[in-house]
């Protein structure tokens, strides 16, 4: 019986060797259809014929894994998709501004009739596709999400223009 196939993305590639050795299995299943063919003796036609068989049901399930996986490539790209338009819409409402002389923040950007008030966000958070709205914890300015203080604005307020 064939080996499961998984052709989860890992990191920022898939595996495609795995295709490569579904293809393969395909080809190695006709050689053997076509050698048990040739075959004359109706005994070693019959095993020739089993073996033809076991082979075109590993295929199949080969076949069947890869459709499996193509459609889990597909909903992953779909997600990953929306996530990046949710993401660059996100970025349209912010711009990075420098709030202290190499300190950066995420600055949104005053909108008519905006339902958030103007806020800062954590740059490097942002970067990541998360936004971190800065929180003002014990005189300082914090990242809720990383933890990082931000400097700037004279420590007691972050003056959004
Ligand atoms: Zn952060």
């Amino acid at each position: 019986m064939a080996t499961p196939i998984d052709l989860t993305c890992t990191g920022d590639f898939m595996d495609f060797s795995l295709i490569t050795a579904a293809v393969g299995g395909a080809a190695n299943t006709v050689a053997i259809a076509r050698a048990a063919l040739e075959v004359r003796d109706f005994t070693a036609s019959a095993a020739a014929l089993a073996k033809a068989n076991h082979a075109m049901i590993d295929l199949q399930q080969r076949m069947l894994d890869l459709q499996a996986a193509y459609a889990r490539l597909q909903q992953e790209n779909a997600e990953l998709r929306a996530r990046l338009h949710t993401m660059a819409d996100a970025r349209d409402r912010y711009r990075l501004a420098e709030i202290a002389p190499g300190v950066f923040v995420m600055q949104s950007i005053a909108v008519p009739h905006a339902v958030e008030p103007p806020h800062y966000a954590c740059q490097p958070c942002f970067d990541q596709g998360r936004r971190a709205v800065l929180q003002k914890r014990h005189g300082r300015w914090e990242c809720p999400a990383c933890g990082k203080a931000v400097g700037g604005g004279g420590g007691s307020s972050l003056l959004i223009t």
